[in-house]
């Protein structure tokens, strides 16, 4: 679950979903929009579920389902037969999981899909906040009494003109807006370099780490990573963060799967149940 200022976003939906965010006292009746990666049971066999619960809770918003096209196809003859009184709409928005295009926009925040490479069509998520507008100071209004007109054009960027036809570059009249901060969530995928550059930077990488260096052969057949493949792609895209996840039910020390990511990229965490995450501009 992502929140951002307030907005909650459900990035893939398994079994034991509804019964975590129960669990950890998540609003989860506060999602709107939910975004799935790719069409294996473990990333959205908890769909029904939630969607038949905020039914019964009384929702009345639309619910968005970002995914691969035939998603629709699966749930909504599972939602005709178990929901047949839902009180509000299940709005499926399909994306081509081949290309990146940007699937969400709002005023602060955007979301691209990252292609991956997977048994199944299969994209990670990219959400990166909108740039603010630039700061206008203070003491400029004082002086010059600019309109409102103007000043949303300095917002903008736009330089001033005076009464007296002199010009003032807008870098002299305003501060730099607050940087802006990104997440993304890439999950089921082997290693690709080829997601690299659309990371590069980001604050807090989320990738998944199913097994450890030494069963790199079952990760490439599987089309999954090890840990250390996901610390590397972390270091070579410079990102702040490493979060690391889906990791196979046959490690039972998960400091196993920390340890090796360590060794390449050392700000590295595990993303195991319950815990919550600052995304700190790096
Ligand atoms: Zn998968
Ligand atoms: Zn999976």
């Amino acid at each position: 679950m992502l929140n951002a200022s307030e907005r909650f976003f459900l990035i893939d939906c398994g079994e034991g979903t509804q019964k975590q965010l129960r669990v950890h006292k998540i609003r989860f009746t506060k999602i709107e929009h939910v975004f799935i990666s790719h069409l294996h049971g473990d990333h959205c066999f908890g769909l029904i579920g939630l969607i038949s619960s905020l039914g019964l809770l009384g929702r009345k918003a639309a619910l968005h389902i970002h995914s691969h096209p035939d998603l629709e196809k699966i749930l909504q003859p599972q939602l005709d037969f178990f929901c047949k009184e839902l009180p509000f709409e299940v709005k499926f928005e399909p994306f081509n999981p081949k290309e990146s295009t940007v699937i969400y926009s709002d005023k602060n925040l955007e979301v691209e899909t990252i292609p991956l490479r997977h048994r199944v069509p299969t994209v990670g998520f990219l959400f990166k906040e909108k740039p603010e507008d630039r700061k206008v100071k203070k003491e400029f209004v004082f002086i010059h009494q600019p309109s409102i007109r103007e000043i949303l054009d300095i917002k903008k960027g736009a330089d001033y003109h005076t009464k007296d036809g002199i010009r003032i570059p807008n870098a002299q009249i305003t501060n730099n807006p607050p940087p802006i901060r990104s997440y993304a969530f890439c999950t089921d995928t082997k290693y690709t370099e080829g997601i690299v550059d659309q990371i590069k930077n980001v604050d807090v990488l989320y990738h998944e780490a199913t097994f450890s260096k030494d069963m790199a052969a079952l990760a490439k057949k599987t089309y999954h990573s090890t840990a250390e493949q996901a610390a590397t792609i972390a270091r070579k895209a410079e990102v702040g963060e490493l979060l690391i996840g889906h990791f196979s039910s046959r490690y039972k020390d998960l400091n196993v799967l920390l340890n090796e990511a360590k060794t390449v990229f050392s700000n590295t965490s595990l993303a195991e149940e319950g815990r919550v995450f600052n995304i700190l501009l790096k």
